[in-house]
């Protein structure tokens, strides 16, 4: 069905925040699967593709493999490990393919939504950028695809005598491409996925690069190709089907990975290893910079797309400590232990910083939302904040498979609102809830990233049945989420339980 524009339009059934890749996402299952709905996007940058267009440090790439981190819908045909530009691409042409660019109003920067039970609507306020004047819309269901991480912001720590350096510090969030690295000492602070795909690049062309590092991380080494994809090209087979059975393929080893890393964590390590000395030589030294003291994917693999890194190891062209700053120089970093480093470039990446809901304030029926406050049902729906839905992906498998899972759950929920005449949906504890202990949202023994673990208290909680958490594992989630019985009674519609009590926010007027 051909939609109308969007472009002078400031009520909506549903307003999408965010051009990322969870927002172009979702705007496809809505329009798939509910083609009545009117919708916008709203983005604050000029152009789509969230992450992919905010960072620009050489050798900006997935760390996931596009069969998986690309939708299910749309094919991937490219390396498995794409470069942002790739993705960008891909992005584009779901975009053009689906006619989604005339939903999408850019320059606009959300800054409040306020939930009305009266009118059961979201008015969003928005800043156009251009010219700074302010927008109001209005929607019955507002879908949150803003990401997690503050795109302008990044986490950059408070070292001693930072202003005394006298050469080029930036932070790899905020890297200009113009920067010239060519034969210069860069240190690069980090070791998680950022540090290891910069690493390499600057190793081409520095004179030499060293990876200061707090604690060493898990690094995962393959070539950037998939056999069963290249071989199932090679004789002939249509690109859905190659998409459908590679992503099967990956997730199903991903699973067994998964589990072995909790099962059997030092002969996967062993494994990992092996990986490594195909690269950096049989001689290759494990202790201490590449032995973790955690398990196996606890944080996310760092991908090695052909031992990279461990290349510009051999070759000389990287060294690592692993020691804490204790002092910026004039000329660089020294290190606790005493040892100089010398820097004519320091390339932080030290991750994030947390951004819950954009950091946008939000009000229900004029109460401050306090996310904190909240219960979350399976992480994408809040107990008391009503008609709205988040996504936060995956960090062990591909974010985008819960997009593509959300999409289906979401627009399910929709049109069953629709069918029971319903116009107000809320998550609520149910009676059998009322002993279930209330934990913090991550669990630290299960997955744990610093960006996460130090800003819990900005995060929903969690209880501890499956239905009030985002347990990270989309292997179970698949089959859960799907086979959601939307008319369970921790779903409120219009204020009513199933059961016929009236519980959740009463409705302002009749
Ligand atoms: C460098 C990097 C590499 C990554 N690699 C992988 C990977 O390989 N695999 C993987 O699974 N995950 C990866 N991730 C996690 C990654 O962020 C997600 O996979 C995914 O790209 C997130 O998409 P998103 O659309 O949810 O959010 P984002 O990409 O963060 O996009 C959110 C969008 O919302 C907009 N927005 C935010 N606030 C407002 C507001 N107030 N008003 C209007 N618009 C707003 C932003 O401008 C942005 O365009 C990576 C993250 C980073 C930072």
């Amino acid at each position: 069905m051909e939609r109308a524009s969007v472009q002078n339009q400031t009520d909506f059934d549903v307003l999408i925040v965010g051009a990322g890749i969870s927002g172009v996402g979702e705007a496809y299952h809505l329009q798939q699967q509910c083609p009545d709905k009117s919708y916008c996007i709203l983005e604050m940058k000029d152009t789509f593709g969230g992450t992919w267009e905010t960072h620009k440090y050489p050798g900006i790439r997935s760390d996931s493999d596009l069969y998986t981190f690309g939708y299910r819908f749309k094919p991937w045909t490219g390396v498995p490990i794409a470069s942002a530009e790739a993705i960008l691409t891909y992005m584009g042409e779901v975009i053009d393919e689906n006619n989604i660019g005339q939903h999408i109003r850019y320059g606009h920067r959300i800054t409040q939504c306020d939930w009305s039970s009266a009118e059961n609507k979201w008015t969003v306020t928005a800043t156009r950028t251009a010219d700074g004047s302010e927008i109001v819309f209005t929607c019955n269901f507002l879908w949150m695809c803003q990401g997690y991480y503050d795109h302008e912001n990044p986490n950059i720590p408070t070292w001693p005598n930072m202003d005394q350096f006298q050469g080029q510090l930036i932070h790899a969030q905020l890297w200009d491409p113009k920067t010239d690295y060519a034969g210069k000492k860069v240190v690069v602070i980090g070791s998680g996925a950022t540090a290891a795909t910069v690493i390499p690049e600057f190793a081409k062309e520095a004179e030499h690069v060293t990876m200061l590092q707090r604690s060493p991380t898990y690094f995962f080494c393959s070539e950037n190709r998939n056999e069963l994809a290249d071989r199932l090209r090679e004789i002939g087979i249509d690109e859905p089907t190659i998409h459908r059975v590679v992503r099967a393929q990956i997730l199903y080893d991903q699973d067994v990975l998964t589990e072995r890393c909790k099962n059997e964590p030092d002969a996967v390590f062993d494994e990992l290893k092996a990986l490594i000395r195909g690269y950096a030589g049989e001689d290759f030294e494990f202790e201490p910079h590449f032995t973790p003291s955690y398990r196996p994917w606890q944080q996310r693999l760092a991908f090695c797309p052909d031992g990279d890194v461990f290349q510009a190891a051999a070759a000389g062209k990287l060294s690592v400590v692993t020691d804490t700053i204790d002092t910026f120089t004039e000329h660089g970093i020294r290190t606790a232990s005493g040892e100089e480093l010398e820097a004519d470039i320091v390339c932080v990446c030290t991750g994030f910083h947390l951004s819950v809901m954009g950091d946008i304030p939000f009000n229900v029926d004029g109460k401050p939302v306090d996310w904190h406050d909240t219960v979350n049902y399976r992480g994408m729906m809040f107990t008391g904040v009503p008609n709205l839905a988040w996504v936060f992906g995956y960090f062990r498998a591909s974010w985008t498979l819960r997009v593509d899972l959300l999409g289906d759950f979401v627009c399910g929920l929709l049109n069953h609102m629709d069918d029971i005449g319903a116009r107000r949906i809320e998550v609520a504890l149910r009676e059998e809830d009322g002993d279930m202990a209330i934990l913090p949202w991550i669990e630290e023994d299960n997955f744990n990233p610093s960006y996460l673990t130090r800003d819990m208290d900005k995060l929903p909680q969690r209880g501890a049945k499956p239905e009030w958490r985002h347990n990270q594992d989309y292997w179970r989630e698949k089959d859960e989420i799907p086979s959601t019985d939307l008319s369970g009674s921790e779903f409120i519609y219009d204020g009513v339980r199933r059961d016929g009590k009236n519980d959740g926010l009463k409705a302002q007027s009749a």
